[in-house]
C-alpha cells in the first residue's frame, strides 16, 4: 500500500505523523438514538462538541487517529465527515468491521453460509463482500474508505458470532491487505485466541494490533504476544476502573524495558460522545479524554526510563508501519 485512507482522502504515510490508533468519534446504539434521541439532543452542537475535543487534540500535537468504530458501534461517516472537514490539521482513518462479544447481528443471523451457497451466492460469507467494499469503493456512498479492519473478542471468548466475525475480517483483510485491529480480553488471554483463529486463516500476525492490551499487567504474556510479531494496543489510558493509572504505564515500562517498544501503540479508547455510559458517571474517570498521553502519560513515560526515541517509535513510527501495511 502506497497510501492511508483517510475520511479526506488518501495521505502518503509519511505525513501521518504522531497517530493515537483507537480513538472513537462517537459511539452510538443506533436504534435506541433513532427511538429516543433526547440525551444525545442537538446535532449541531454534538459536531461542534466534537471539532472542539479533536481540534485541542490535534493542537497537542496529534495529527493521526483511527477510529474503529464498525457496525454495533453506530458509524455514520457523513457526521464523521463533516467533523473531518472542520479539523483540517487532523487525519481520520475510519475502519470496517463489526463489534461484538456474543452473537452476529441479526441482519446476518440469517445470511448463513450455508443459505448463501444455497442461493449460489459467490462469496459464502456475508459479511466479506460489505467489508471489503467499504475499504475498496467506499461506506455507504460516501466515497470514504475504510483504512483498518475491527472484530472483537472479550471474556466470553469465541463464541460462534464472534468466531464468524473474525473469520470474515481475516478474509478481508487478506483480500485487501487493510491491517486488523481486535478488541481483546487480555485478563483472560483472548490474544492467544486470535492467535489461533488468525493463525489458521493465514493472517501474519504483523497485521494484527491487539487491542487494550494494557489492561492486564502480565508482562509474561504481553512479551510472548509480541514476540509472536503482533501489535499490541496500550490504548485505553484514562479507562481506570479495574485498573490504575500507574499500573497502565507501569506495563508499558516494562515491555519498553524488555525492548518491545517497537510492537506497542498508544491511544485512550476515548470518544466525544458515547451512549454506552450515564453523561453523569463520565465524570467518574477524570483522566479518559484525548489529552491524557500528553498532558500524563508521556511525562510518567520520561521519568521512568523511557526515552524520546521510544515515544516516537511508539507513536509515529509504529503506527505508519501497521496503516501502510510496511
Ligand atoms: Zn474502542
Amino acid at each position: 500500500m502506497s497510501t492511508v485512507e483517510t475520511v479526506r482522502g488518501p495521505v502518503d504515510p509519511a505525513d501521518l505523523g504522531r497517530t493515537y490508533m483507537h480513538e472513537h468519534i462517537f459511539v452510538l446504539s443506533a436504534d435506541v438514538q433513532q427511538n429516543y434521541p433526547d440525551e444525545w439532543g442537538d446535532e449541531a452542537a454534538r459536531v461542534d462538541d466534537a471539532v472542539a475535543k479533536l481540534s485541542a487534540l490535534a493542537a497537542s500535537g496529534v495529527r493521526t487517529i483511527v477510529d474503529p468504530t464498525v457496525i454495533g458501534l453506530g458509524r455514520y461517516i457523513p457526521r464523521i465527515q463533516q467533523v473531518a472537514e472542520r479539523v483540517p490539521d487532523l487525519h481520520i482513518v475510519v475502519a470496517t468491521g463489526c463489534y461484538t462479544y456474543y452473537d452476529v447481528p441479526f441482519f446476518f443471523h440469517y445470511r448463513t453460509p450455508e443459505v448463501r451457497t444455497l442461493l449460489g451466492k459467490e462469496e459464502a460469507e456475508a459479511m466479506v463482500p460489505l467489508f471489503v467494499g467499504d475499504i475498496t469503493e467506499g461506506i455507504a456512498h460516501t466515497g470514504v474508505r475504510a483504512g483498518m479492519l475491527k472484530c472483537a473478542i472479550d471474556e466470553p471468548g469465541l463464541t460462534p458470532g464472534v468466531e464468524r466475525v473474525m473469520r470474515a475480517v481475516a478474509r478481508a483483510h487478506l483480500a485487501t491487505g487493510t491491517p486488523i485491529t481486535v478488541h481483546t480480553h487480555p485478563g483472560s488471554h483472548q490474544g492467544l485466541t486470535v492467535q489461533r483463529v488468525m493463525g489458521e486463516e493465514g493472517v501474519d500476525p504483523s497485521a494484527v494490533v491487539l487491542g487494550h492490551s494494557g489492561d492486564t499487567t502480565d508482562a509474561d504474556h504481553l512479551s510472548a504476544l509480541a514476540e509472536a510479531g503482533f501489535w499490541l494496543g496500550m490504548d485505553r489510558f484514562g479507562i481506570n476502573l479495574a485498573t490504575t493509572f500507574e499500573a497502565r504505564a507501569d506495563i508499558v515500562v516494562e515491555l519498553c524495558r524488555r525492548g518491545y517498544a517497537g510492537r506497542m501503540v498508544l491511544a485512550h479508547d476515548a470518544a466525544c460522545y458515547l451512549d454506552w455510559i450515564d453523561p453523569d458517571a463520565v465524570a467518574f474517570l477524570p483522566q479518559w479524554h484525548y489529552l491524557h498521553i500528553e498532558a500524563d502519560v508521556l511525562p510518567y513515560l520520561r521519568d521512568h526510563g523511557v526515552t524520546e526515541e521510544q515515544i516516537t517509535t511508539m507513536l509515529v513510527d509504529n503506527p505508519r508501519r501497521i496503516l501502510s501495511g510496511a
